[in-house]
């Protein structure tokens, strides 16, 4: 029996900047640093190389779950609730 189990790790973990339009991002690459992908979140699209063959990719993964945060950060605001936990889950620089 083994004495650790290694915990699958939240490796990618990428910078996501906001555009003009809310439900689209810039995703940076993984093994890229600098370069972003265009991601939207609404119509599950990025403009990566896997992106453009219509497979899911991690990008359009990361776009919809920041967009998700955003939604729910969004609606606790309405309800006067702060979520720290919504605003934390990625780090979205403007
Ligand atoms: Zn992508």
């Amino acid at each position: 029996m083994p004495r650790t189990t290694r915990a699958p790790q939240p490796a990618y973990r990428p910078r996501v900047m906001l555009t003009a339009t809310r439900s689209v991002y810039r995703v940076e690459s993984e093994r890229m640093p600098g370069v972003t992908y265009r991601v939207d979140a609404v119509a599950g699209t990025c403009t990566c190389p896997a992106g453009q063959w219509e497979k899911p990719c991690k990008h359009a993964r990361i776009g919809l779950m920041v967009w998700e945060a955003q939604r729910q950060m969004c609606l606790a605001a309405r309800n006067g609730v702060t979520t720290t936990e919504a605003a934390g889950a990625f780090p979205v620089a403007a």
